[in-house]
C-alpha cells in the first residue's frame, strides 16, 4: 500500500493483486529483443502485470479509481490470466470498507479494470459498494455491448449491467467533472472513450492515466500494447498528456505497473520520456 498527500486530498494505491499477459500482446510491435530488457518473460511468454486501483480521499468524498479481476471469472478465464482477487482484503486492510467508498469510477470496461464492481450474493450479482455511485462512459459501454469479434472477451456484462439496471451507475458523454477535484478525461486510443481520472487539489495533480500508459515500461511514445484498437491515436494521446504533465509535473498513476504504481515523469536531453530522476 503506498499512500501520499496530493494538496488537501490524499491519495492510496490498493492493489487486486498480479495477474498474467501474454508479453508480445503486452507490448504491441515491440521485438521481444527489446522489452526483454525492461520486463522478464515466464517460459510460457507470460509478463507479470500488476492490477492498482487507486482511492482518493477528498475530504468529503471517498473515490475509488478502477476495481481491478474481482472474483467472479469463468474457471477458464481464471486459469489464462490467474483471478488474485485481493482488492476487498487490501482496502480492509488499509481500514476501508466497502460502505465507505462514496464514488467508483471506471477507466472503460475492460475485465480487468471493473471486476470488483459487483459480487455475487446468493446467486444474484449485487453492487460490491453498496452505497457508492459509478461512473462510466457512455460510448464504452455501448461498444462492450456490440460484442465485436475483437474483443468481445474483454468485457463482461455482470461487471456493469446489474448497476445499470439498479440506477446505480451513470454513464458519461465525455469529459466531466464527477466530485470537486476529480475530473474523467477521454483519451482516444486503447479504446475510442477510455477516460484517464484528473486529480486536483490545491495546485499539485496527478492523473490515473490507465491503459493509455499501462506501465513505466510503456512510456515511449511508439510502446503501444497489441490489445489498443487505436495506435496511432494512442500515440496522438500520449504526446498530448506529455505536453502537459511533463511541464505542470503531474504524478502519473500506472494501472498495471506491478513495481511503481506512480511516479513524476520527465524529458531527457533526447527528448525521451523517463521517470524522473531515473
Ligand atoms: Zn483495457
Amino acid at each position: 500500500m503506498e499512500r501520499l498527500a496530493l494538496g488537501d486530498f490524499e491519495l492510496t494505491v490498493f492493489s487486486d493483486g498480479t495477474y498474467y499477459l501474454d508479453g508480445g500482446a503486452f507490448f504491441g510491435v515491440v521485438p521481444k529483443v527489446m522489452w526483454s530488457r525492461k520486463v522478464k518473460a515466464d517460459e510460457q511468454n507470460r509478463v507479470v502485470v500488476g492490477l492498482n486501483s487507486l482511492l482518493v480521499r477528498t475530504g468529503k468524498h471517498n473515490v475509488l479509481i478502477e476495481t481491478g479481476i474481482g472474483n467472479k471469472l469463468s474457471e477458464k478465464m481464471a486459469k489464462i490470466y490467474g483471478q488474485p482477487a485481493k482488492l476487498l482484503e487490501n482496502l480492509s486492510a488499509g481500514g476501508i470498507a466497502p460502505d465507505d467508498i462514496d464514488v467508483v469510477i471506471n477507466t472503460h470496461l475492460h475485465f480487468d479494470h471493473c471486476g470488483w464492481n459487483t459480487v455475487r450474493k446468493n446467486g444474484q450479482v449485487v453492487a460490491t459498494f453498496p452505497k457508492a455511485q459509478y461512473y462510466a462512459q457512455e460510448g464504452e459501454w455501448q461498444h462492450g455491448r456490440r460484442q465485436h469479434e475483437r474483443d468481445a472477451i474483454s468485457y463482461i456484462s455482470e461487471n456493469y449491467d446489474p448497476l445499470i439496471d439498479n440506477g446505480q451507475m451513470h454513464l458519461l458523454h465525455g469529459d466531466q467533472e464527477i466530485v470537486p477535484g476529480v475530473f474523467a478525461n477521454i483519451f482516444r486510443g486503447h479504446t475510442a472513450n477510455m477516460q484517464a481520472v484528473i486529480i486536483k487539489s490545491d495546485g499539485k495533480t496527478a492523473c490515473y492515466i490507465s491503459d493509455l500508459i499501462p506501465t513505466t515500461a510503456h512510456l515511449d511514445l511508439t510502446w503501444v500494447m497489441g490489445f489498443d484498437l487505436f495506435p496511432l491515436e494512442t500515440i496522438e494521446s500520449r504526446k498530448s498528456y506529455y505536453a502537459q504533465a511533463v511541464p505542470e509535473q503531474w504524478l502519473t498513476v500506472f494501472t498495471h505497473d506491478p513495481n511503481m504504481p506512480w511516479a513524476h515523469l520527465e524529458r531527457n536531453e533526447a527528448g525521451k520520456i523517463m521517470v524522473r530522476g531515473r
